[in-house]
């Protein structure tokens, strides 16, 4: 039996390993998709202290590195349940079952869809969720990105430096991102922003060949020939696994405050799968070695 499984190998999770395995404890890692989380899709993280500049893709990977320098280990498994049998957490992936004394869910989010027609078929063939990922493919072509937060202002940052052409297509006027982000592109030549509007079709049959937007005071509607869309309108929670063990709140992320405590004894939550106010690389580190040091005296009290 292992000391402390971790679901989910992003940062939240990572973090977790460190601080569990330096505290002398054992630490396995369940991954179900690709280490590192969200932030390998960011093409420049210059908000973690202490990194001014740094790849989402290299943060992960020496985060990872770092981890496994502690021992930690992983396996590519993705965890369908936990049984909750008190001093024992049995763990069931789709290639086995473990046994741990505590559990720490740092599941993270997944991407949000727009929820158009078509949208899931065209994925791979112009609908995009990662502009680091596939941005190249779209060199010297026009393209679109829709959302107001960061990752839709630091897509479009990316994508205008390879693309022919970028809209940014917001549903309000006023961004939720960082004022910064919205003047880098305002600078661009090659940016333009499509605001107060909602995308309303995706075109194209074998591929996107462009979308529809509407604006939604004047209730006009206009093409972008685009041949590359990226949806990038946040995130949402994947721990519907874990409802029979964990609470979850209205929206669906494992209800816990900043102790990282679930109410479930023995089983703790980190990063962006629980309910919080601020989701950053920052807290999601913080929240990993919170929550793997409230598991090692939880063990250490068994
Ligand atoms: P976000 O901040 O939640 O923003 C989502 C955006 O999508 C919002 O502008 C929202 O519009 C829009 N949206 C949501 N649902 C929509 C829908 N159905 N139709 C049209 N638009 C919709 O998500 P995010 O940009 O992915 O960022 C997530 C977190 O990661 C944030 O805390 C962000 O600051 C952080 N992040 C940080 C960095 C960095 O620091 N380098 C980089 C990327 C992300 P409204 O504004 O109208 O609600």
């Amino acid at each position: 039996m292992v000391d402390i499984i971790i679901v989910g190998a992003g940062t939240a999770g990572l973090t977790a390993a460190i601080y569990a395995l330096r505290s002398g404890k054992s630490a396995l890692i369940f991954e179900g998709k690709a280490v590192g989380g969200q932030i390998v899709n960011t093409p420049d993280v210059e908000n973690y202290p202490g990194i001014p500049h740094m790849s989402g893709f290299e943060f992960a990977s020496h985060l990872l590195e770092q981890a496994q320098g502690f021992g930690a280990e992983l396996k590519y498994e993705a965890v369908k349940e936990i049984r909750d049998q008190g001093a024992v957490k049995v763990v069931l992936t789709d290639a086995g079952e473990y046994e741990a004394k505590a559990v720490i869910l740092a599941t993270g989010a997944k991407n949000r869809p727009l929820g158009l027609d078509r949208e899931q078929e065209l994925v791979g063939r112009g609908v995009s969720y990662c502009a680091t990922c596939d941005g190249m493919f779209y060199r010297k072509k026009d393209v679109a990105v829709a959302g107001g937060g960061n990752t839709a202002l630091e897509d479009a940052q990316f994508l205008a430096n390879y693309c022919n052409k970028v809209y940014l297509i917001h549903r309000r006027d006023a961004f939720r991102g960082e004022e910064k982000n919205v003047e880098l592109l305002k600078a661009k030549e090659n940016v333009e922003f499509v605001l107060n509007s909602n995308v309303t079709k995706i075109l194209g049959e074998k591929k996107v060949e462009g979308v529809e937007v509407k604006d939604k005071f004047s209730g006009e509607t206009r093409v972008l020939e685009v041949s590359g869309f990226f949806i990038a309108i946040g995130q949402m929670p994947a721990n519907e696994a874990f409802a029979g063990v964990v609470s979850l709140d209205e929206k669906g992320y494992i209800s816990a405050g900043e102790s990282c405590t679930t109410g479930t004894a023995g089983i703790f939550t980190a990063g962006d799968c629980r309910t919080k106010e601020v989701r950053q690389l920052t807290t999601a580190a913080s929240d990993g070695a919170v929550a793997a040091l409230a598991a090692c005296k939880y063990i250490d009290a068994m």
